[in-house]
């Protein structure tokens, strides 16, 4: 029911002012007596007072069962000619299959879905049952390029996306990793990541990709992506951009980084977030050890939205350890560039371009390297510990050594104890 309604309609029977009846509704929200989602702006002017209407919603989505999607079939193929008239049985066959691969969801099957199994039957509750459901980052609305409307929902996809982006041209990429600890987080509030980068940060874009594990918005010159692991509570957001839009790279790294926290954080108190910031210069080193700056100043945590903004001098400044001549922009956000820093980011990017093939045949790989890369995350409490994981060595040329050593020693110790006799 609208929530203006309602409110008219207590106009006439007893005076009550609108904060009244917000206080009167929050209280029944608190209590579980209905739903009214009074700081989500879309869905303020709703107030759902049977919560079975918003249950079934949310149950027609999430069936995991292959059972029900046959059970859905015969009872397509038994039903009335009204049923049909929406879908064919070939057309709900093809869109069914479609959603259990892809995750999406054509227009059609979800209207049919919801006619069918819920309260949403009309066009405008159908309206606001999609809503319902992009507040809760569940789907993601997207056109397909026929024209027609579609839902997206991640989690039923069963293909996979890519760590790493598609590299193209010049491009330099911005890498975040967001490690959550503390109490795990269920793995549907990784879905809700991706789903909320989408929802919030991809109206201009054209091309759109929503996997399993996380999702990626391509655009001409800034293309980005999020992708989790709930299994190792880390979520790696990385933005690849041409040079020449470095400034716009770091508002969308910033933005999709501080909303990822913001919504684990409001809703997922016990969970601990760190974040770490790779040199994007280490990046197209392609270094298995990048220089990293834990918790830049530029990750706002709730503590720190609460406090007054900290002073240039005691912000975290990111160097990169391996060349102190990676210019500042790549580095740290900027929101301008002047013509000198322009020059210096092109000149350095070339200066590198060239540098790849020789550098690139003297480096040795890393890549069995002993240092735990995962362990050295701290959170904003606890900066000055760094944790580091030792372990015993994996390479053949490492133990032979220790073990060559051995031998001589012992071969040695004969010797002494002969020559004593
Ligand atoms: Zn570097």
């Amino acid at each position: 029911m609208p929530f203006q309604d309602i409110l008219s309609q207590l106009f006439n029977s007893i005076l009550l002012t609108e904060k009244q009846l917000d206080i009167i509704l929050t209280y029944m929200h608190n209590c579980g007596m209905l739903l009214w989602y009074k700081n989500d702006k879309d869905l303020r002017p709703y107030i759902f007072y049977h919560i079975p209407t918003v249950t079934s919603l949310l149950q027609v989505l999430f069936t995991h069962d292959d059972t029900v999607w046959q059970h859905r079939l015969s009872a397509f193929s038994g039903s009335t000619s009204a049923v049909q008239q929406l879908l064919t049985l070939d057309e709900y066959r093809s869109l069914s299959e479609k959603f259990a691969s892809t995750g999406i969801m054509h227009h059609k099957l979800f209207e049919h879905l919801l006619r069918t199994e819920t309260d949403f039957v009309e066009s405008p509750a159908i309206k606001i049952a999609a809503e319902l459901l992009q507040s809760f980052r569940i789907i993601y609305c997207s056109t397909l390029q026929n024209g027609e409307n579609a839902f997206i929902v991640p989690y039923f996809c069963k293909k996979y996306l890519s760590d790493s982006l598609p590299s193209t041209g010049d491009f330099v990429t911005f890498h975040a990793q967001l490690r959550f600890d503390g109490l795990p987080l269920p793995q549907y509030a990784y879905h809700q990541l991706a789903v909320d980068m989408l929802n919030s940060f991809s109206q201009e874009s054209k091309s759109i990709t929503a996997r399993n594990n996380g999702a990626r918005v391509v655009n001409k010159n800034v293309t980005y992506q999020l992708v989790h692991d709930y299994k190792s509570g880390i979520v790696n957001i990385r933005v690849s951009f041409d040079p020449s839009q470095v400034c716009k790279a770091w508002e969308v790294l910033v933005d999709i980084t501080n909303s990822s926290i913001k919504y684990v954080e409001t809703r997922w108190c016990a969970c601990k977030i760190g974040c770490k910031f790779f040199c994007p210069h280490c990046g197209l080193q392609e270094d298995t050890h990048p220089s990293r700056l834990m918790n830049p100043s530029w990750v706002q945590y709730h503590d720190k939205r609460l406090m007054s903004s900290l002073l240039p001098s005691e912000a975290k400044h990111f160097t990169c350890k391996k060349d102190p001549s990676v210019p500042e922009c790549l580095l740290n956000p900027i929101s301008s560039l002047s013509e000198e820093q322009k020059e210096d980011l092109s000149k350095f990017l070339s200066k590198y371009e060239k540098a790849i093939p020789e550098e690139k045949a003297q480096v040795e790989s890393d890549a069995e390297s002993d240092l735990s890369d995962h362990e050295d995350f701290y959170l904003p409490g606890e900066e000055q510990q760094i944790k580091m994981e030792v372990s015993a060595t994996r390479k053949a040329e490492i133990k032979r050594l220790f073990y060559s050593n051995q031998v001589t020693m012992y071969k040695f110790l004969a010797y002494v104890q002969f020559g004593q006799h």
